[in-house]
């Protein structure tokens, strides 16, 4: 688990392709995220699982309004105050703090453009990602309750890659039946080819709720 500390406010400069321990670039989109690690070396996850930070969360836009990213209420305000950033949609109440009060953002918008990889979100695979693109549903039942595991559709034992195109959300029940099997082998073939999630699935990662105030600017991207 990539959980960092909360020590100091850093700027925000730029998302940084980081390497994960499996090797493949991923980006890191906050310095303070709970983003989980790469696929392999994840404890299970329930959806929901995100603690009380997330009602706290701020969307990121780019300056070219795409979306790029949730931070923290703090952070966002730091943004703000630096005039990196500007505040496109605010809430009715205010922060207060020793020597000012604003009203609390609720979407953001960088002031300078920044430069995104674009292949960056498609090669963060993670078990979240991977669950959050496949609506937590299994993908061979189409079961929504139990506990979610990712399988590897060709298993790796017979060549399968650890791509988004051959990774599924599944249930552990389905998952044991497959075994180390091919799908034609045990006639079980994911309800919808795999493939990478469009750019704005981070965000459904980071959020098990998606404020309203945010839609209007996930439907633009
Ligand atoms: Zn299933």
């Amino acid at each position: 688990m990539n959980r960092r500390g909360n020590a100091g406010v850093a700027e925000y400069t730029q998302p940084r392709v980081a390497k994960t321990s499996t090797g493949s670039a991923a980006l890191v989109v906050e310095e303070t995220s709970e983003q989980p690690g790469p696929v392999a070396v994840l404890p299970a996850e329930r959806p929901g699982q995100h603690g009380s930070s997330t009602r706290s969360r701020v969307l990121v836009l780019n300056a070219s309004y795409e979306p790029i990213n949730v931070c923290t209420v703090r952070r966002a305000t730091v943004l703000v105050l630096k005039r990196r950033a500007e505040v496109v949609e605010e809430s009715d109440w205010a922060l207060h703090a020793e020597s000012f009060t604003m009203q609390r953002p609720l979407v953001i918008r960088l002031t300078a453009y920044v430069k995104i990889p674009r292949d960056a979100h498609s090669r963060k695979i993670t078990r979240r990602a991977v669950f959050a693109r496949d609506r937590w549903t299994c993908q061979y039942c189409g079961s929504e309750r139990g506990s979610l595991t990712v399988d590897h559709v060709v298993p790796r034992s017979k060549g399968g890659g650890s791509g988004w195109d051959n990774i599924v959300a599944c249930c552990a029940p389905c998952n044991r039946r497959k075994g180390d099997r091919l799908p034609k082998d045990a006639n079980m073939h994911p309800r919808r080819r795999p493939k990478a999630p469009h750019s704005t699935i981070f965000v459904y990662v980071a959020t098990p709720s998606i404020p309203d105030a945010w839609h209007p600017y996930l439907i633009a991207a």
